[in-house]
């Protein structure tokens, strides 16, 4: 990680350093780092880091009428130069211990939990439904937030809400999927669908719920070129499927177990274009612009 001297670093997570800014702030540095299955991979990605924030930073914009959010600035004198471009000065806020997870395709641990119960968190689906298939409404399929190197546990609503109460885990299910319907919108406009995603949120000092940490990333989220939709087959993804893919098939060599393999180049290569192309398609702007200066 970066070595910041006017910050003491509080936490190293599997892909973002948080740092300490005063103030009850935050500077949050995503590095270039990638993982699967709760690991991290020793091969970076390269500009990885610069996407999740240049993507994190317009969805805050893009969102802001939704629910405040923790983003305080992304440029200027607060950010150091050394990680201009991949870090955010954010409210530090009292995180909830819980991922809130949105579905309007059926893939993934869903599909999988599905495939097994017939319903996903405790929420009866129709029978039939394909993997990758669109679901008839898009659907709130919230987890626990696992200590590190422990997968989350996906929960029902009743478990959901003995860990938030009732107000606040009805208002971060109507935040949550107000939040996916927009960015499925905007996505929509792009040509992408927006598979699946996962929130996190925060109470701020004023006892208010803000959005937190990244937001619609290729990381926290599954985005599909929509075009040649075909149900019953995975789809070409724009986020982190492809190293999944690779990790648990034949070439890789892992058996679930070890330490991940390290990545080849074609394998990161295709990451780095994918990422990239989603922030291009999602936004419409350049990644080589920035962080823009000030005109
Ligand atoms: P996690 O599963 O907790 O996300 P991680 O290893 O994936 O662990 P990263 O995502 O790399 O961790 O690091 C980001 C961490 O910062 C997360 O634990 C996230 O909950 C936390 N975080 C994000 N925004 C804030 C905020 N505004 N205040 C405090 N913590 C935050
Ligand atoms: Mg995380």
């Amino acid at each position: 990680m970066t070595p910041l001297p006017r910050h003491p670093k509080l936490v190293t997570g599997k892909v973002r350093d948080l740092y300490d800014a005063g103030d009850d702030r935050l500077l949050i540095v995503a590095s270039d780092r990638i993982s699967a299955f709760e690991r991290v991979f020793a091969t970076p990605v390269p500009d990885k880091g610069r996407v999740l924030t240049a993507m994190s930073v317009f969805w805050f914009g893009e969102l802001a009428d939704v629910l405040p959010n923790h983003l305080v600035a992304c440029d200027g004198p607060a950010i150091p130069d050394t990680v201009r471009g991949r870090a955010m000065l954010v409210e530090r806020l009292e995180m909830l211990p819980v991922e809130a997870v949105v579905r309007g395709h059926l893939t993934g641990r869903g599909y999988a939990d599905y495939r097994r119960d017939g319903a996903v968190c405790g929420l009866e689906l129709p029978r039939g439904i394909t993997e990758s298939a669109r679901l008839p409404e898009p659907i709130f399929t919230p987890s626990t937030k696992a200590r590190p190197g422990e997968p989350d546990e996906n929960i029902d609503f009743g478990t959901f809400v003995s860990i938030l109460g009732r107000a606040l885990a009805e208002e971060v299910r109507e935040a949550s999927l107000e939040l996916y319907r927009r960015g499925a919108a905007r996505a929509a406009e792009q040509g992408l669908l927006l598979a699946d995603t996962k929130f996190e949120f925060g109470i701020g000092k004023h006892g208010g719920l803000v959005l937190a940490d990244e937001v619609l990333t290729p990381d926290s989220a599954r985005y599909w070129l929509a075009d040649g939709h075909r149900p019953g087959r995975p789809r070409p993804s724009f986020d982190k499927q492809h190293v999944r893919d690779w990790l648990v098939g034949p070439a890789s060599g892992w058996d679930c177990v070890s330490q991940l393999p390290p990545l080849p180049p074609e394998v990161v290569t295709a990451t780095r274009d994918r990422y990239i192309e989603a922030y291009h398609r999602i936004t419409g702007l350049c990644l080589a612009d920035w962080p823009r200066d000030p005109a």
